[in-house]
């Protein structure tokens, strides 16, 4: 009796403790979910399941463009078979997005006897027609030598052979250059393609044009094609080519994020997300970007539901639509789901391919960084050392982020991810089975720690 009043007491003085947000002794710490990370890992090794799913997606699914049937039926694939794996909760939630499509393309070099080279429509190219466009090639490296050239730009297809530097200062030509060329007279533009090595693959992806430009057809060629066009010119000699470019918009169709569920057991409200964006291109496979990311977190889901792990609170993998050429899906995820924002306590973006995993580019605040720090290296000793470095985030997580969600984006050995990015080369042989298993793993116990963990990643910016 005695005991049990002891007992009595110290159960209340443990609610106490919790109630002013002290730890106790009770609580689970990070450290003690070391064998439940561990389990996971194991678990997501000694299953196929994911890995066959992205064959199956690469294989019957591969071009998943907004706006086309092939993107829907994708969708329609992956929410069945959600539904066989045990979830609280598989849904769609609608979303409008764009539609533009390819239709025939090619160059042809025009001289005795005349050369085809591969080229790719950038993503929102107005259409040269089924007849093309007959000029003479001007070749810059920048947009200050198309300035210092400008006086030759006229009538001309401008040739932007730009050096890769960094994805993110490369892509400016592919988003600007065809307005850039068209205010200089330009009749069209093509690309030198985003990448920082080719085996002679052009590469795709979206394009915009400026309120007040003049459109023009504006196209990818290889690295290889522009530099020669370059030495060409640097010879002295003319090049004229016959362009085609045959693209088509449509009005907005309706598109779909694609949600799954498992429920928290003691603060369902509160969510963990997880996702990757189930749209891609309209050539290769889409495997690297972002099929790969897509099903990692899905696989990640369904390990921990076939464990019977039930965290505390909600883990929820969203499968965001038009990521490619719009971010739709992003924006209508961030409306629909307005009123919970604040509840949103880790968002995970997957979108840098599937390569060996080594941690997470975060944006929160100094504690949390501290928190996932401690929770990926639970991994350290099976999958291998994890490190959470500062800032990160990603496209289809930015407009939670600017609320103060806290970012990760999944990062890897990803040196070559932009060799095979929006190209007909990104293809499942690019994935190795032994990676994809390994960002399973890392999501599924990242997830489930933040999920369960007692005491809640703080929200909010740094500094806020
Ligand atoms: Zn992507």
């Amino acid at each position: 009796m005695v005991e049990e009043e002891l007992m009595k007491t110290l159960f209340l003085m443990s609610l106490l403790l919790i109630g002013l947000g002290l730890p106790v002794a009770s609580e689970e710490k990070v450290a003690d979910y070391q064998a439940t990370a561990d389990r996971i890992v194991e678990a997501s090794r000694a299953t196929e399941t994911g890995w066959e799913r992205l064959s199956t997606l690469c294989t019957l699914y591969p071009h998943r463009l907004s706006g086309t049937q092939g993107l829907e039926e994708a969708i329609d694939w992956i929410v069945r078979e959600m539904k066989k794996d045990g979830f609280d909760r598989v849904t769609t939630e609608e979303v409008t997005v764009p539609h533009w499509e390819r239709g025939a393309e090619s160059l042809v070099v025009l001289k005795e006897k005349p050369e085809t080279l591969a080229v790719l429509a950038l993503g929102g190219s107005v259409s040269t027609g089924p007849d093309g466009v007959e000029a003479e090639i001007l070749v810059v490296d920048s947009y200050q030598d198309l300035e210092a050239k400008k006086e030759q730009a006229r009538g001309k297809i401008v040739v932007f052979n730009v050096p890769f530097t960094t994805y993110g200062e490369t892509v400016g030509y592919r988003i600007t250059g065809a307005s850039r060329a068209a205010d200089a007279g330009a009749v069209a533009a093509l690309l030198r393609s985003v990448t920082p090595h080719s085996l002679a693959t052009p590469h795709t992806g979206v394009m915009l044009y400026d309120a007040d430009s003049k459109k023009i057809p504006f196209g990818a060629i290889t690295p290889e094609a522009a530099q020669h066009f370059h030495r060409l010119q640097q010879a002295g000699q003319a090049t004229r080519v016959k362009l085609i470019l045959e693209t088509r918009s449509y009005p907005d169709k309706i598109s779909r994020n694609i949600i799954a569920e498992i429920r928290g057991s003691q603060f369902p409200e509160e969510v963990v997300v997880l996702g990757g964006h189930i749209d891609g291109w309209d050539i290769g496979e889409g495997a690297q970007d972002d099929g790969g990311g897509s099903l990692m977190c899905w696989e990640a889901l369904r390990t921990l539901s076939q464990l019977g792990l039930k965290p505390r609170r909600t883990v929820r993998v969203v499968l965001w639509t038009n990521e490619e050429n719009g971010l739709q899906g992003a924006k209508t995820y961030r409306r629909l789901h307005d009123l919970e924002i604040k509840n949103h306590v880790l968002a995970i973006e997957s979108d840098y391919g599937t390569f060996h995993p080594t941690g997470f580019a975060f944006t929160g605040q100094e504690p949390a960084v501290a928190m996932l720090q401690e929770i990926v290296s639970l991994l350290d000793s099976s999958v291998g050392e994890m490190k959470v470095r500062t800032p990160g985030g990603g496209a289809d997580i930015g407009p939670l982020m600017a609320e103060g969600v806290p970012g990760a984006a999944l990062t890897h050995n990803s040196k070559k991810y932009f060799w095979y990015h929006h190209s007909p080369a990104d293809t499942l042989d690019k994935i190795e089975p032994k990676d994809f298993t390994d960002c399973v793993a890392t999501l599924a116990v990242t997830v489930f720690v933040v999920a369960d963990l007692p005491q809640r990643l703080p929200f909010g910016k740094p500094g806020d």
